[in-house]
């Protein structure tokens, strides 16, 4: 018998960020997401000890594993920004942000790329390669995880091939990983509407990357159509990517031990409990048959 798929949602840390792991538990998650800090800012409140040990003790008690827990970056930050003080402010944050994960615990933050604003892919690049070397050099073992874009105008990391170029380019290479974003990659024109096409997908992954680095799957449906480079995330199973491909790319990850991270929208349709729920069933519908 194979494990369990871990998986959960994005969750809130109003109040306090201890109050994410009563969030994740409330929603049935063996997996979550959070953001360390207010993600509208650039400034963040400091971490005190006693906030960092009630997180700690929460998660201990839980039946969370403290692995299957990520932090994602605020919004604001731009590490392909060709401007200086922009690009100082985002460095600045990355660096911060991976000190936080390091104090709770979290092994894995999940970074965008941005935008390199007109400059043109390969003064994009090298602004991340000075970024994020500069996240790696806080002393922990925080692993910062490049996250896939929906190809937005000026955007990098839309293709598989901009991925491995960067993570090439990065060292020490064991603080670097991949987050895999279903609704970005569909977008961006990758196919996940069938299981052969999800096999396929990641075996380009694998050939590109290795899977191994992979270490989250942000497994969101689609509002807009296939190479739309729209980034619209919707409901599992009720977008433009629909169950067979969402359902393999979970079984694909309980696999391959990644956790999987919903961030799909709470409406009349559906909530973060319905979410989850659809996902395990999804898995197990499959070994049944
Ligand atoms: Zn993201
Ligand atoms: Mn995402
Ligand atoms: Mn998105």
């Amino acid at each position: 018998m194979t494990k369990a798929v871990k998986v959960g949602c994005h969750v809130s840390i109003s109040g306090s960020i201890s109050n994410a792991v009563d969030n994740a538990v409330g929603r049935g998650c063996t997996a979550f997401q959070l953001f360390t800090r207010n993600p509208r800012g650039w400034a963040a409140k400091k971490l005190d000890e006693e906030t960092i040990t009630d997180y700690k003790t929460r998660l201990e008690k839980s039946n969370i594993d403290s692995s299957a827990v990520c932090a994602h970056m605020p919004y604001l930050p731009n590490l392909a920004s060709p401007k200086e003080d922009g690009f100082a402010k985002s460095v600045r944050t990355l660096r911060d942000e991976v000190e936080r994960c390091g104090r709770l615990g979290i092994p894995y933050v999940v970074t965008h790329l941005g935008s390199h604003l007109g400059t043109g892919e390969s003064a994009g690049i090298d602004r991340l390669v000075e970024g994020l070397s500069a996240g790696a050099a806080i002393d922990n073992n925080v692993m910062i995880l490049l996250e896939n874009t929906a190809g937005q105008k000026n955007s990098i990391g839309s293709e598989l091939e901009q991925l491995a170029t960067l993570l090439g380019r990065l060292e020490p290479s064991e603080r670097f990983g991949v987050c895999f974003d279903t609704c970005h990659a569909f977008a961006a024109g990758y196919d996940l509407r069938t299981r052969d096409k999800v096999r396929a997908v990641f075996e380009e992954f694998d050939r590109h990357i290795g899977v191994g680095r992979l270490k989250v799957i942000h497994l969101n449906d689609a509002k807009g159509g296939i190479g739309s480079n729209l980034d619209r995330h919707y409901h599992i199973g009720l977008g433009e990517i629909g169950e067979e491909g969402l359902g393999e790319t979970a079984r694909f990850a309980k696999e391959h031990d990644i956790m999987v991270i919903l961030e799909t929208p709470v409406d009349d349709a559906r909530d973060d409990m319905g979410n989850i729920r659809r996902v395990r069933e999804l898995v197990r519908e499959e070994y049944m048959q």
